[in-house]
C-alpha cells in the first residue's frame, strides 16, 4: 500500500507493475496546498529509469500478460468495480483534490462524481465496440476488426487532475490498452490515491502504471520511448506542439486537448439576468483555470454598457475563500507560477484596456495564491489579453455591432475549443452555432460537459476527441480482414 499518513505530510509512492515503489533517484518532490502555501505531501521525483520500468511493465502486460487475453466483459467488470471504489471514497478524493488544486470543494465533488460516471460509461462500452462487414465487389468476406492500440501514455494537466486522467484511462482500458499515467507535478495526489484500489478491483500488474515526475523528464521520456504506441495529452499549446514534434520520430498516435480563448456571445434579446450569471460562471468557475473558459465575452452594443455594469456589480460579490469551505465560489490559483502568470496579465490588461473590477491579489488573505476576479472592458480583440490564454479569473469584454460582427470577432483567434451564444431567437442561435469554428458550442449556457458527448478542439486547440464513442476510437486500430470465398485458382499465371 502507499506508505499512507506519516504525519501531517503524506508520503506517496509510484505504482509500477503492480507495486508501490520509490523513484530510482530516491528523490521526492513536495506537493503544496495553494491556499496555505504549506507542504501537504511528498511524491517520488520519477526519472527516465522509472519511466523505462513502467513502459516495460505496460508492454509485457499488453503483449503477453493476462490483459492481452482479457475479454471485453472482464475489462468492463473491472472498470465498474473501480467506479464503485471512487463513489465509495468520493468524499475523501474530493477533499484531496480540493486541497491540492485549491478548487472549491463543491466543484471537486462534481469532478469526482464525473470521474466515477466516466468509468461506468466506458465499463459499459467495453462490450459495445463493433467491427464492420465491408461490401466488397468480389466473392469474399471483408471485415474490419477493432483492436487496442497498445501501450498508451497519458500526460495530464492540473486543473481537473483526476477527471482529465479518467477521460483517458477509462476508454484506453476498456479498449484493451495498457497505460502509463504521468500526472501533473503540482497535483499528482488523486491519481496516486486511485492506485490503492487497482489490485482489489482485479486489474493485473502492469496494466495501469502511475509515474510521478516532471514533464520535461518523465513526459519527454514517455514521448520518446519506442515501446509506447500512443500519447494522450491535455495541456498547454506550447507543450503540446513540442510533444507532436518529439512523437514524430517514433510515429506515435497522438491526441491533443489544448488551450482556448473561447467566445461567450450575448445578443441583446437574451434573458438579461441569466446572461449575467452565464458570463460570470463561464469565465470564473474553477478560478478561471478552465480550458473552455468563456474568457472573451462578446456583447451586443445596445446592451453593452448595462451588461458591463451588472457583471461588475455581481463579480464583486463572488465569494473567494478557503477551498474546503462549502460557501467558497473561488479558491486560490493552483501554484505560485500560475499566480505570477495571471498577475502579469492583470498588469498587461491595465495597459491594454479599461478595468471595471479586480486587477490584483485578493488582499484579505495573508497566505495563498488568491487573485481577484478581474474584468477588462472596451478591449480590442487584437489585444494580447484577448488573444492569449490566461487560465485565471480574468475576463475580457468586447462590444459588437451585429451578428456578422460577433461571428467575425469570435472566430478571430488561433484557438477553437469552445464557444457559447445567448439569444431567444432560435434562427440566430443556429446560424451562430454553424458559423463558429470550435469543437464545443453551448446555447444559453456555458460549461456543462457530459461523458456521452464529444470533447475536443478545432484549429490550434488540438485534435482528436475525448468522451463518448469518439473517446474509445482514439485507443483502437482498425484491422482489415479479407476472406476469400472463391475456390477457383487466382489465375495470375
Ligand atoms: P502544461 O504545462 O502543458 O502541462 C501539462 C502536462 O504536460 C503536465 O503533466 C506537465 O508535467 C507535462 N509536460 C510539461 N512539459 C512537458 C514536456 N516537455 N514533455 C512532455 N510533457 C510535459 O499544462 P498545465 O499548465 O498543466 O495545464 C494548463 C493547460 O492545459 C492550459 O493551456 C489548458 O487550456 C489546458 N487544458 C486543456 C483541456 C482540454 O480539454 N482541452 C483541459 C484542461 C486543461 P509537469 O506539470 O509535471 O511539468
Ligand atoms: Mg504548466
Amino acid at each position: 500500500m502507499p506508505s499512507g499518513v506519516k504525519s501531517e505530510v503524506r508520503s506517496y509512492q509510484m505504482y509500477i507493475n503492480g507495486e508501490w515503489v520509490d523513484s530510482a533517484s530516491n528523490k521526492t518532490t513536495a506537493v503544496i496546498d495553494p491556499s496555505t502555501e504549506e507542504v501537504i505531501a511528498q511524491v517520488p521525483a520519477g526519472n527516465v529509469e522509472d519511466v523505462n520500468r513502467a513502459v516495460a511493465a505496460a508492454r509485457a502486460a499488453f503483449d503477453t500478460g493476462p490483459w492481452a487475453a482479457s475479454t471485453p466483459q472482464e475489462r468492463g467488470r473491472i472498470l465498474f468495480r473501480l467506479s464503485e471504489k471512487i463513489r465509495e471514497n468520493a468524499a475523501h478524493l474530493a477533499e484531496i483534490e480540493s486541497r491540492n488544486c485549491g478548487k472549491p470543494i463543491v466543484e471537486a465533488e462534481y469532478d469526482i462524481n464525473d470521474a466515477a460516471t466516466c468509468f461506468e460509461y466506458y465499463a459499459g462500452m467495453a462490450t459495445k465496440v463493433l467491427g464492420t462487414v465491408n461490401p466488397v465487389p468480389d466473392n469474399a468476406v471483408s471485415l474490419t476488426m477493432k483492436e487496442p492500440m497498445g501501450v498508451a501514455a497519458m500526460i495530464t494537466p492540473w486543473n481537473y487532475p483526476l477527471l482529465m486522467a479518467t477521460w483517458k484511462m477509462a476508454p484506453a482500458l476498456a479498449a484493451g490498452c495498457t497505460c502509463i499515467l504521468k500526472p501533473p507535478g503540482v497535483t499528482p495526489l488523486t491519481a496516486l490515491e486511485l492506485t490503492k484500489w487497482l489490485p482489489e478491483v482485479g486489474l493485473p500488474p502492469g496494466v495501469l502504471n502511475v509515474v510521478t515526475g516532471s514533464g520535461s523528464v518523465c513526459g519527454t521520456a514517455l514521448v520518446r520511448h519506442p515501446d509506447v504506441n500512443k500519447i494522450a495529452f491535455t495541456g498547454s499549446n506550447s507543450v503540446g506542439k513540442g510533444i507532436i514534434k518529439e512523437a514524430a520520430d517514433t510515429l506515435k498516435r497522438v491526441t491533443m486537448e489544448l488551450g482556448g480563448k473561447s467566445p461567450n456571445i450575448f445578443f441583446a434579446d437574451a434573458d438579461f439576468e441569466n446572461a449575467i450569471d452565464g458570463a460570470l460562471f463561464g469565465v470564473f468557475i474553477n478560478q478561471g483555470e478552465v480550458c473552455s473558459a468563456g474568457s472573451r465575452i462578446l456583447v451586443e452594443r445596445s446592451i453593452y454598457k448595462k451588461f458591463v455594469e451588472a457583471m461588475t456589480e455581481k463579480a464583486k460579490t463572488i465569494r473567494l475563500g478557503p477551498p474546503l469551505e462549502r460557501e467558497t465560489k473561488m479558491g486560490p490559483m493552483v501554484s505560485q507560477d500560475q499566480y505570477d502568470t495571471v498577475r502579469a496579465y492583470q498588469e498587461l490588461g491595465k495597459k491594454e484596456a479599461k478595468m471595471s473590477t479586480g486587477g490584483g491579489r485578493a488582499a484579505k488573505f495573508a497566505k495563498g495564491y488568491y487573485i481577484e476576479p478581474t474584468i477588462f472592458y472596451d478591449v480590442d480583440n487584437s489585444a494580447r489579453i484577448s488573444q492569449e490564454e490566461i487560465f485565471g479569473p480574468v475576463a475580457v469584454v468586447i462590444p459588437f455591432d451585429d451578428e456578422k460582427d460577433a461571428i467575425r470577432i469570435a472566430n478571430d483567434t488561433p484557438f477553437g475549443l469552445a464557444g457559447a451564444v445567448w439569444t431567444r431567437d432560435l434562427f440566430k442561435a443556429f446560424r451562430t452555432v454553424k458559423a463558429l469554428r470550435a469543437g464545443i458550442i453551448w446555447v444559453n449556457h456555458m460549461q456543462p460537459t457530459y461523458v456521452e458527448a464529444p470533447w475536443g478542439g478545432y484549429k490550434q486547440s488540438g485534435y482528436g476527441r475525448e468522451l463518448g464513442p469518439w473517446g474509445i476510437e482514439e485507443y483502437l486500430e482498425s484491422k482489415q480482414v479479407h476472406i476469400n470465398l472463391n475456390e477457383q485458382p487466382i489465375g495470375w499465371y
